[in-house]
């Protein structure tokens, strides 16, 4: 693994995690970081490091997932810049003081909270969205005036390098270091003290690193994974409720981490709903996706044995081909998987979608309610009373009715699971607050001085203290 610097420094080929926190710590410490104008400056940056180097970023995606141009565009640069242009926007107000009430017992005096930064960040990011991940979480913490050091996954090898090029070109080179590598070298990063820990990727290296940020008392925030549930009512908009399936399943090739993992519907609509939604992958990707080029393909041919076994004895009414050495899974339905089955009980993170039948809405709600909350919870209603139910009843990271993966577009919106989904939330706001300290401040006026709380005390100043408490 190495160090990557830009060309005013020498690539150091031993990788040393000490004098990587050291530099950033000492950088921390001149109090750069903390200011408005940095943040901006860091910020318009990283958007002119998008901009400009667009075609490389999609061509690197295409390289490790064979994401499309337009795939690559919207999920991945799209949605970061328009990330950038939000926080640019509204990152005056959010560093203001936050002014609070102060009780009578106080006064006269003034409240407020102040969020000041962490100080140095990990960001450790995963590959299905190798971008992005790293890039959303990178500005957050630069918003909320942090240095930080970047992993990204080693799996999506080319977008690895690519942001280990162009980081230091573009960004404050004392502040921010990207480290490339994989286990040997998260782990080693992991030893050191850093202020914040932020970890996107699967439940077991989450309580890695978790357990890692306890080691240092420092805050950590998990964005993990699980299966998020795609509830239908039957009676609802079938029509359009299996282009946004389809539309939110089978992007990146299933690869996304609130992408549907599976459906559950009422048995009389299996037959139309299936049918519907098979039409459906035909008019999105055709009748051969192995050649359109919209299609992805899988990570790596480890990712696609993991999925291929998925589908032993499986009942499949839809794809099932298959070829490891070109790491393509052909889009596959299949239909009432036991509950027990491998491809019921893990997260699929694949372009597999099993249906599971249920005989009323009370059940499908049950089935949900009784498995471990996911990152995203899907409901297709245009029944009121159900959709209430629903959103009262699932918790989940987020929930969503009637769409997919679309609401990730909202940056006002805070992202992240609950339970073993995740820890924590970013986008927008809940970003720039997920890499801040909110620090109390209350001050005082000398001008009166009740002598109330001070010794020698009275049943009077009792009563006193208790009416105005
Ligand atoms: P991954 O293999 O890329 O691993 C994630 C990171 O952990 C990488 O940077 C990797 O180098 C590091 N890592 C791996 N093993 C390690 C170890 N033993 N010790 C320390 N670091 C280690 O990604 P993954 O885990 O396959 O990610 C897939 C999971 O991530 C899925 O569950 C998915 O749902 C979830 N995910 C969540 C989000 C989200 O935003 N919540 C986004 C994308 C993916």
């Amino acid at each position: 693994m190495q160090e990557v610097s830009d060309s005013r420094q020498q690539a150091s080929p031993s990788f040393s995690s000490v004098a990587i926190i050291d530099e950033l710590k000492r950088t921390f410490a001149t109090g750069r970081s903390k200011s408005y104008q940095w943040r901006v400056e860091q910020l318009t940056a990283l958007n002119q490091l998008i901009t400009e180097n667009s075609k490389d970023i999609i061509a690197a995606l295409h390289s490790d997932l064979g994401k499309s141009d337009t795939e690559a565009w919207l999920t991945e640069i799209a949605y970061s810049t328009s990330d950038i242009k939000g926080n640019l926007k509204r990152l005056k107000s959010w560093m203001k003081p936050n002014k609070v009430s102060t009780p009578l017992m106080a006064k006269p005096g003034k409240s407020y909270t102040i969020s000041e930064p962490f100080g140095v960040a990990l960001i450790i990011g995963a590959w299905n969205y190798p971008f992005q991940l790293v890039v959303a979480p990178l500005i957050a913490a630069i918003a909320a005036g942090n240095c930080a050091v970047i992993k990204p996954s080693e799996l999506s090898e080319a977008t690895s390098a690519l942001i280990a090029k162009l980081v230091p070109k573009y960004l404050d080179n004392n502040a921010f270091k990207v480290v490339e590598g994989g286990k040997d070298e998260t782990t080693e990063l992991l030893a050191q003290a850093f202020d914040k820990y932020f970890y996107t990727g699967g439940e077991h290296v989450g309580r890695i690193v978790m357990t890692a940020a306890a080691k240092h008392l420092a805050p950590v925030t998990l964005e993990l994974g699980g299966k998020s549930p795609c509830v239908v009512d039957g009676a609802s908009n079938m029509e359009i409720a299996v282009k946004r399936i389809v539309w939110g399943k089978w992007m990146n090739a299933g690869q996304t981490c609130v992408a549907p993992d599976y459906i559950l519907i009422e048995e009389e609509y299996l037959a139309d709903f299936s049918q519907r939604l098979i039409a459906e992958i035909k008019e999105q990707y055709g009748n051969d996706p192995k050649d359109n080029k919209d299609y992805g393909r899988i990570i790596n041919q480890r990712h696609c044995a993991r999925l291929i076994n998925y589908l032993d004895g499986e009942y499949i009414i839809h794809g099932g081909k298959h070829n490891i050495d070109h790491c393509y899974i052909e889009p596959t339905v299949l239909v009432q998987p036991s509950t027990e089955s491998a491809v019921m009980q893990e997260e699929i993170f694949g372009p597999i979608l099993p249906i599971v039948t249920c005989k009323t809405k009370s059940q499908m709600l049950n089935f949900v309610t009784s498995r471990a909350k996911p990152l995203a919870a899907y409901v297709f209603t245009s029944n009121d009373k159900f959709e209430a139910e629903f959103v009262e009843q699932v918790s989940a990271g987020s929930i969503c009715i009637n769409d997919t993966n679309i609401f990730l577009v909202n940056h006002d919106l805070p992202f992240g699971g609950v339970g073993t989904s995740g820890i924590g939330q970013y986008h927008g706001k809940a970003g720039f607050d997920t890499f801040s300290h909110k620090k109390s401040v209350m001050k005082r006026s000398f001008k009166f001085d009740a002598p109330l709380r001070y010794a020698p005390f009275s049943k009077f100043k009792l009563m006193l203290l208790k009416k105005f408490s």
